[in-house]
């Protein structure tokens, strides 16, 4: 028997028109360096309507892409509204990758206009040339002293983004297609390989918001002031933009001030009640506090209800060290570009307390009930979620890729279901902890030494800032692990003090004996370890290696 329900598709086009209607008066700030800009959603869905006319005018039609080459602003949020919303294609393009990606990704994506943020024009002009699709480019906001138009290679018009909506009408008759049909896409950051695209639809980024935005996924609300750190290229800032058009959140926009110090001016200034990012910039934001502001004076993260976490595994000591000072929980939550991103998220049961409850939140936490996961273990067959057995997460559900644009590659993908890469465990429940990436797990004598886990050892000791841990080649055990340690500045510690303090925390034939200190870690575009360069540091013998033990 059918159902008797209409079937209303869970467009583009009416998320826009709700968020900028009913939520009208709901705002996007973006921060400018030396204050902020605010605009209403009202007057973001007028730009929008503008901005589709204007795009139609240059010739986009059906589900030609669009792509954006920008820092999280207000006019980056307009093109995430009226490119998927006239039934184009949205293509985020990650300004962090080497000039050869970006050209690779857009030349793959097919590209045909790219609106691009002014003050990336230096970054954008030589990768230009080699864009073979691209007709149109959009140059948004101006750069200031010494303007200078970008050299448009032949075939290709060059824009200014206020000139083309200036004069279009306020209204757009948004079209109903498909609401399976390609909205947006995104390339994963190529940590391995070759950038490869996923392309969201119309429903699964509805029903992804709407996970965003339940009590025990994001909670994002209305009264919320939504502090989107993480790039709007790094899949889809976590789905803040859309997941805010459906309850009316406000946004607030960190433009290209991403430094611990402006985000602190962002903090004081906007009093977000929410904020995203990866780890590294929460360590940023740690220390810049720790060193500007006096214990006496008021926190400038007292207005944030709590921190969202995600891209790597958050260190324990970073998520205890937010909550002591400043009473700011961090909510760790795990997710690929491939799963849009949210696969995930921390909250712990609600008979949790005291350390019960820290074991949760450093958990990757529960699975939403829409994603469903398995763990494969070594033989090739599921374990039980027995919260001990590890094995590789595979999940499906319909937020996350059943294949990547235009690219073929039957390794990540298993009778249905996405092989995530990441190895963990799945408690009764439901609860993933994941020990390492696949990639990263040290293969020591035949058992398995978590990366992370040694890595979240050593950044508890008080001397240490950062520590990533990567495998290297050992003639007896195959595999041991190399600790890179960046020492807190001014502070000194050395390999045997660091061997101890770990020794007294995991398995005796855990305890690395190689150890190299280094100023910094070397961070992804995403601002992740970057373990590929640390691996081609070693190997290209750049580190200074202490052996010990
Ligand atoms: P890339 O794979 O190019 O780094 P993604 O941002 O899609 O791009 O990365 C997804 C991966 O990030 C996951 O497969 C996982 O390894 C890692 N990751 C994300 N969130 C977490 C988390 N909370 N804990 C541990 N690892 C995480």
């Amino acid at each position: 028997m059918l159902s008797t329900m209409q079937d209303g598709p869970l467009s583009m086009a009416q998320l826009v028109r709700y968020g900028t209607t009913a939520h009208g008066d709901s705002k996007v700030t973006t921060w400018t360096g030396v204050g902020s800009r605010r605009m209403s959603y009202a007057e973001l869905g007028r730009r929008a309507a503008q901005l589709a006319h204007a795009l139609r005018g240059l010739g986009v039609t059906g589900d030609d892409r669009v792509a954006t080459f920008m820092w999280n602003n207000t006019e980056h949020l307009e093109a995430y509204l009226a490119v998927p919303a006239m039934g184009a294609v949205l293509h985020t393009l990650n300004i962090r990758l080497f000039p050869d990606q970006v050209t690779y990704v857009a030349n793959h994506a097919e590209d045909r206009v790219i609106l691009v943020d002014a003050s990336l024009l230096s970054l954008f002009g030589p990768i230009l040339p080699t864009l073979t699709t691209v007709r149109h480019v959009v140059v948004v906001g101006r750069t200031g002293t010494g303007d200078q138009a970008l050299p448009a290679p032949k075939g290709v018009r060059v824009h200014d983004y206020e000139e083309l909506l200036a004069g279009q009408p306020e209204r757009f008759d948004w079209p109903e297609p498909d609401e399976r049909s390609a909205a947006a896409m995104c390339y994963t950051s190529g940590t391995t390989g070759n950038p490869k695209g996923v392309v969201y639809s119309h429903r699964s980024i509805w029903l992804h918001s709407m996970q965003i935005c339940m009590t025990d996924g994001m909670a994002l609300r209305q009264s919320d002031r939504a502090l989107a750190i993480v790039p709007m290229f790094h899949a889809m800032s976590w789905g803040l933009p859309y997941a805010a058009m459906l309850v009316g959140a406000s946004l607030i926009m960190p433009d290209r001030f991403l430094q611990p110090g402006p985000l602190a001016e962002i903090f004081a200034a906007e009093r977000p009640t929410l904020a995203a990012a990866v780890p590294t910039i929460w360590q940023g934001l740690l220390l810049h506090l720790e060193a500007v502001v006096p214990p006496d004076r008021p926190s400038p993260l007292s207005t944030l209800r709590e921190v969202m976490v995600g891209g790597s595994a958050c260190p324990p000591a970073l998520m205890r060290s937010y909550y002591e000072r400043y009473g700011t929980h961090i909510t760790h939550a795990w997710g690929m570009t491939e799963t849009s991103p949210l696969g995930s998220i921390a909250r712990p049961p609600v008979a949790a307390s005291g350390h019960s409850e820290w074991e949760y939140r450093f958990s990757q936490g529960r699975l939403p009930a829409a994603v469903r996961g398995r763990l494969i273990g070594k033989d090739g067959t599921e374990v039980d979620w027995d919260g001990r057995t590890e094995g590789e997460l595979e999940v499906r559900g319909p937020w996350i890729t059943g294949a990547y644009y235009r690219d073929d590659d039957p390794e990540k993908f298993h009778d249905g279901w996405l092989r995530t890469g990441d190895i963990g465990t799945l408690s009764p429940d439901g609860f993933l902890r994941l020990t390492d990436r696949a990639k990263d797990v040290i293969k020591s004598g035949g058992e398995w030494i978590s990366s992370v886990e040694l890595e979240n050892h050593v950044m508890t000791h008080p001397a240490v800032l950062e520590a990533a841990v990567i495998g290297i080649a050992d003639e007896r055990w195959s595999e041991r692990p190399l600790v890179a340690v960046v020492p807190h500045e001014g502070q000194h510690v050395d390999a045997e003090e660091l061997r101890q303090f770990v020794a007294a925390r995991v398995a005796g034939w855990q305890v690395p004996e190689n150890w190299t200190f280094v100023p910094e870690v070397p961070k992804t575009s995403v601002g992740k370890f970057d373990k590929k360069r640390l691996r081609a540091l070693y190997a290209d013998g750049q580190l200074d290696i202490v052996r010990i033990g």
